[in-house]
C-alpha cells in the first residue's frame, strides 16, 4: 500500500516520538516508522538523565542519585551534582512518549523497518511505500535515513552492553570505572536503580561480552536478566539536513561524547526539529537551505559548545587514566571540587 503524509519519521525512539508529537500537534499528519513490534524493546538504556528531562510522570522514574564517583583501581574521586540526576525506566518513558504521540494523532506503524528510497518513496520491509513532504531520520546510530540521503555519520564507534544485577549497592552513587580490563576507550558503570539493583555495563570497541562477563565476575554479583546493548556513535555532525530529509538524536549525533548520554540532547534537538518541521509545513517551503537555517543552525546553537566541551572531557580522561594515581591526585589539587563548582551534567552551562 501507498501512505502520504506531511512528515514521515523514520524511528520510534524518544526523538522520532517527541518530533512526532510537537508536529501533529499542530494539526499535520504525521507518521512513524519503527521497525520493532512493540515501542521501548528492546529496553537497551541505563537511564541516568539530568533534571533536563522535564518533567515526567513519577512512575517512570526509578531513583534519584547526587555523587558520581570516578574510579580507576583503588584509586577515585567524586564528584556530586548540585541537583539530583534521575534513573529511570526507559521502557516506561518511551511508552510514555508513545501515548502522547498518539494523543496528538501521530500514527505509529510498529514492525515497519524503511529499507530504502524509490522516486522519493520510502520503502518498508512489508512492502508498503510511505511519502512525506519532510523525511525525518531518528532512526539512531546506523540511520539508514542518513545512508540514503547521503549525510555522513562519524566514524567513531562503540559499543555498550548492560544487564540488571542484584547485589548491594550505595542508593545514590553511580560509579564510573576506567581500568583497561573493562574498557581501553570507554568505562564501565554501576548505576543503582534501588539498594538491592544495579544497571551494570560497559561501553568499548569491539565486542563488550567478554569484557561485561569480567566485569560481573570481578564485582561477584547475580545477574538478573539477560545482556542488551547498541552501537554508541559521537562525534561532531556537521551536516544533518540534506533537500527535505533532517536527521535527529543518535541517528545525528546529538550524544555527550563523554558519557554517551543521549536523551537530553535529544529532546533539546526533538523540540527543534518540531518547531522546524511545523514552520517549513506552513510557509511551504522545502528547501535545504530554509531547513538548515530553522533547523541545523538552531540545534547547533543549542548544543554545539557543550559537545565540545565533551570531547575535550574524554580527551582529558583518556589522558589520566594512563596514569594509575591521577584519580587520587585529581581529589589531592582539588579538580573534582573545581568541577562541581564549574560543570553541570549536561556542559550546557
Ligand atoms: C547500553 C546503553 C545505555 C545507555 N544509557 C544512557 C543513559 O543512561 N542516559 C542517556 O541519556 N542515554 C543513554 N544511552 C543513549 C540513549 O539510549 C540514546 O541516546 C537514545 O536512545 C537516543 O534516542 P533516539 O530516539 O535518537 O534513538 P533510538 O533510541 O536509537 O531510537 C531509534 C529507533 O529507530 C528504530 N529504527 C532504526 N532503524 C530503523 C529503520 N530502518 N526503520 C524503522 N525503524 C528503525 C529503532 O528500532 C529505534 O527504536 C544509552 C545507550 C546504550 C546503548
Amino acid at each position: 500500500m501507498n501512505f502520504e503524509c506531511d512528515v514521515l519519521i523514520i524511528g520510534g525512539g524518544p526523538s522520532g516520538l517527541l518530533t512526532g508529537s510537537l508536529i501533529s500537534k499542530k494539526g499535520f499528519k504525521t507518521i512513524i516508522l519503527e521497525e520493532h513490534g512493540e515501542i521501548g524493546r528492546p529496553e537497551q538504556c541505563t537511564g541516568l538523565v539530568s533534571w533536563r528531562i522535564g518533567e515526567i510522570p513519577e512512575r517512570i522514574v526509578l531513583n534519584t542519585v547526587k555523587t558520581a564517583r570516578f574510579c580507576l583501581g583503588k584509586h577515585y574521586f567524586e564528584v556530586s551534582s548540585r541537583k539530583k540526576m534521575l534513573v529511570i525506566n526507559r521502557f516506561e518513558y518511551d511508552k510514555y512518549l508513545a501515548e502522547n504521540a498518539i494523543e496528538n494523532m501521530v500514527v505509529i506503524k510498529t514492525g515497519e523497518k524503511a529499507i530504502g528510497i524509490k522516486n522519493g518513496r520510502v520503502i518498508t520491509n512489508r512492502g508498503n511505500t510511505y511519502q512525506g513532504r519532510i523525511i525525518v531520520g531518528a532512526d539512531g546510530p546506523n540511520s539508514i535515513t542518513a545512508r540514503l540521503s547521503g549525510l555522513k555519520q562519524p566514524g567513531n564507534l562503540l559499543f555498550a552492553l548492560q544487564c540488571v544485577a542484584k547485589g548491594l549497592f550505595e542508593e545514590d552513587v553511580v560509579e564510573i570505572r576506567f581500568e583497561k580490563e573493562f574498557s581501553e576507550d570507554g568505562f564501565a558503570w554501576i548505576v543503582p536503580m534501588d539498594k538491592n539493583r544495579a544497571r551494570v555495563g560497559l561501553v568499548t570497541k569491539g565486542n563488550p561480552l567478554p569484557r561485561l562477563t569480567t566485569f560481573l565476575k570481578k564485582l561477584n554479583l547475580e545477574v538478573v536478566d539477560r545482556p542488551v546493548g547498541d552501537s554508541i556513535r559521537f562525534g561532531l555532525m556537521c551536516k544533518t539536513v540534506a533537500f527535505n530529509t533532517i536527521l535527529v538524536g543518535d541517528a545525528a549525533c546529538q550524544i555527550k561524547p563523554f558519557s554517551f548520554g543521549g536523551l537530553v540532547y535529544g529532546k533539546i534537538c526533538s523540540n527543534i526539529a518540531g518547531e522546524a518541521c511545523v514552520k517549513a509545513l506552513e510557509e511551504n517551503n522545502f528547501e535545504e537551505k530554509f531547513l538548515v537555517e530553522s533547523y541545523e543552525s538552531k540545534w547547533k546553537g543549542e548544543i554545539w559548545k557543550a559537545m565540545k566541551k565533551g570531547l575535550w572531557m574524554r580527551r582529558f580522561f583518556n589522558l589520566v587514566r594512563r596514569i594509575p594515581f591521577s584519580f587520587t591526585l585529581i581529589n589531592k589539587i582539588g579538580l573534582d571540587i573545581l568541577a562541581e563548582k564549574t560543570l553541570d551534567p549536561d556542559f550546557l552551562k
